[in-house]
């Protein structure tokens, strides 16, 4: 009898201090679903596995302790890059957190409010919202720093926070991906001038690959404008993927990417292209100039490349996007003298001189009136353009998900909003400021669809919810001093990867489904613990390896002698057929040493 009350008391001092994986894992995860196609889509991998929980309203979950444990990681590779100096000369940097509510006066100065992507709030009886719920925070900040930053004696000065932001999306695509509500990474820089604020955007884009190098996926990192200085420069980061709803033209010689909207390229087969010719008209801001704009039927319409050829800010760009028929009606209407009213032929540069341009739709008009512009580039960029970074390389063209975004903006909120400070000459001269940002949600949804497989998640290490899974045979609980050893094992381990050890107990799920539960939530290592092999643990790798260190500590400790360890070498395999993984089978002693070994390459 008193043996089974110290068995009792025993068992619930190991429950009440364990992180027991019916805690964090749906108790109900089938892992053979993954490979039935219940995994094809990553939200409802993530939410079968007990990651998120989807609510019923698109676009918006709940995290869960595993996804809250992924998210926290991915928060602490920024915040860790962020805080550290990579150089003494460093700006300073420093965390805070913003309200998420904010007065729409604010958002009317800098001309973003009205705007059908916010989500506002009404206070009863009230018909104008007086306050919306933050999609970035520009605004705030720029209106939080103002006290803050008097003279040029405080300044440079960056900010950031990690917080749920909301976007009212029409058609919020899968939640974690495209949700309403998200978490974000936003940094704010504050600058005396335009060279220091560019000195800042240079010193963030290294520590964004620091960031970026430590979630350890492959990433492009690609320009989002001209690259010319100042004006708008800014760096996407994105993860390749066909789910993906950006483009982006990557040259194949000097590996430059950039977005597909910004991509400078030059053509090929110019004065080529002779069938179709597309015609698109619009107008100028007065009304008064019909342009045509001739391009090939294959490319598409380029805005941006439009405006420049046309050499005038004062191009109505609404009209572009109107039926071509609207544009001919009102040209007709708004001007009386059709005769005295101004035309101009854009061509693009593609077309062939004697190209069949499509017929001339009116019937009165001046032949002296008629400009043409020709040779100019007006389409998006195509795969097969030559780089025009390089000259010599061609485009491809990838989909991908953007991840991240880094902004110079200038004095584009400072100067609305008032945010001057007192120069060296005792003047009031415009802050500068740049924004920083990565969305965390997007992060973790866009490493669990470019690493799953027909097993489930295979996260990185780096941002794994816990590193390694403990797993025993349910009937471990009949060996009580098997019990305390595990106890032992976790009390001795004093490193501080110790909180990143997940131990799944359970008395009735069977240790084949235990393993295969770690494996299809993408924890990197799994370590099996049985009477049979005790004082051994084996250990199965699930994680991909992105390096091969370990081989090498393995060779340099005498074929792991040193250790008491064996490697069984067996290359891990993701194929549902032939299910292999990496084995190695170590002393309890040396646990800790080996999985360090292991971990830095998973
Ligand atoms: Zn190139």
């Amino acid at each position: 009898m008193r043996s089974l009350k110290t068995t009792a008391i025993k068992l619930s001092y190991i429950s009440s201090k364990r992180s027991y994986c019916h805690q964090f894992i749906n108790p109900n995860f089938d892992p053979k679903a993954t490979k039935s196609g219940g995994g094809n889509n990553t939200n409802d991998l993530l939410t079968n596995l007990g990651y998120i929980y989807q609510l019923p309203t698109a676009g918006l979950l709940h995290y869960l302790p595993l996804g809250l444990r992924t998210v926290k990681k991915i928060g602490d590779i920024i915040r860790k890059n962020l805080n550290n100096s990579i150089d003494a000369n460093e700006f300073p940097v420093n965390e805070v957190s913003l309200s998420s509510i904010s007065p729409t006066s604010l958002w009317v100065k800098t001309g973003r409010y009205p705007n059908d992507e916010v989500f506002t709030l009404n206070k009863n009886g009230d018909k104008n919202a007086k306050f919306l719920l933050v999609p970035t925070c520009e605004e705030e900040i720029t209106a939080m720093m103002k006290p803050y930053l008097k003279s040029y004696k405080n300044l440079p000065q960056i900010v950031y926070q990690i917080s749920r932001k909301y976007r009212y999306e029409k058609r919020p695509r899968g939640g974690i991906l495209r949700g309403r509500e998200f978490l974000m990474k936003d940094a704010y820089s504050f600058h005396v001038n335009e060279r220091d604020a560019l000195k800042c955007f240079d010193m963030m884009k290294s520590k964004y690959d620091l960031i970026f190098q430590a979630f350890k996926i492959p990433y492009v990192s690609a320009w989002a404008d001209s690259g010319e200085i100042g004006g708008d420069r800014s760096m996407e980061y994105h993860y390749l993927h066909e789910i993906g709803e950006d483009k982006l033209m990557i040259c194949d010689e000097c590996g430059i990417a950039s977005n597909i909207e910004k991509c400078q390229s030059t053509p090929v087969g110019k004065g080529q292209f002779k069938d179709p010719v597309e015609v698109t008209w619009c107008l100028n801001k007065e009304g008064d100039t019909l342009i045509g704009i001739y391009y090939p039927g294959t490319h598409e319409l380029d805005p941006r490349r439009v405006v420049e050829a046309y050499g005038g800010e004062d191009l109505d760009l609404d009209t572009i996007n109107m039926p071509n028929e609207k544009v001919l009606l009102k040209y007709q209407r708004e001007n009386e003298d059709i005769m005295l009213a101004s035309m101009v032929r854009l061509m693009d540069c593609r077309l062939h001189p004697r190209s069949n341009l499509p017929d001339f739709p009116l019937s009165k008009y001046s032949k002296f009136q008629f400009v043409t512009i020709d040779e100019v580039d007006l389409c998006f960029s195509k795969v097969g353009d030559i780089c025009e970074h390089c000259g010599t390389g061609h485009l491809r063209m990838e989909k991908s998900i953007e991840v991240g975004h880094i902004f110079y903006l200038g004095d584009k909120y400072s100067k609305p909003l008032d945010l001057k400070y007192v120069s060296k000459d005792n003047a009031q001269e415009v802050v500068k400021m740049g924004c920083y940002g990565i969305g965390l949600s997007r992060v973790l949804g866009s490493i669990a669809e470019l690493t799953k497989d027909d097993i489930g998640l295979r996260w990185p290490s780096t941002i794994a919810p816990y590193t390694v899974s403990f797993v025993t045979p349910p009937n471990i609980h009949d060996d009580t001093s098997l019990l305390r050893e595990i106890e032992h094992l976790k009390n001795n381990n004093s490193t501080n990867t110790s909180d990143d050890w997940l131990f799944d107990l359970r008395k009735d799920i069977s240790l084949g489904k235990k393993i295969n539960t770690s494996h299809a939530a993408g924890i990197p290592i799994c370590c099996i613990i049985g009477r049979k092999s005790w004082p051994y643990i084996e250990l199965e790798i699930r994680g991909k390896r992105y390096s091969n260190t370990w081989e090498k500590a393995y060779e340099m400790e005498g074929n792991g002698s040193k250790f008491d360890w064996v490697s069984k070498g067996e290359k891990a395999s993701t194929n549902s057929k032939n299910r292999t993984f990496e084995k190695h089978l170590v002393h309890k002693d040396d646990l800790n040493s080996v999985l360090a070994i292991l971990l830095k390459d998973l």
